[in-house]
């Protein structure tokens, strides 16, 4: 058995700046106004930002829960499909929370 899954190194190509390939081994975080974390990863090479997503208040709660939630499935007594359910629309609520607070921030801004 490979224990390459357990590898947190992701495969990127820096196809917004200089075009040499890298490994993101992490991501940074910043604090913006309006209690928004952005999370992202620079290039090593030309140090290119690239944003993974922005959350604010609400989307963190959001991720807090999910967390609650995913614990549950620790739980041999309850209800998994029920508490797999619940993962995805949260997962969901999450993904739609991350989208409005990338608007509000980059303000449709498209990159070149
Ligand atoms: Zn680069």
């Amino acid at each position: 058995m490979s224990t390459a899954q357990a590898s947190k190194a992701i495969p990127a190509i820096c196809n917004e700046g200089c075009g040499e390939q890298f490994e993101v081994k992490g991501f940074q975080k910043e604090r913006l106004p309006g209690a928004v974390e952005k999370t992202f990863f620079t290039c090593p090479h030309c140090q290119r930002e690239y944003v993974a997503f922005y959350t604010d208040t609400e989307v963190r709660q959001l991720q807090d829960k999910i967390r609650r939630i995913q614990s549950q499935l620790q739980n041999p007594r309850a209800d998994q499909a029920a508490t797999l359910k619940k993962i995805k629309k949260t997962q969901a609520s999450i993904k739609a929370g991350m989208d409005r607070v990338r608007v509000a921030v980059e303000g449709g801004n498209q990159h070149v």
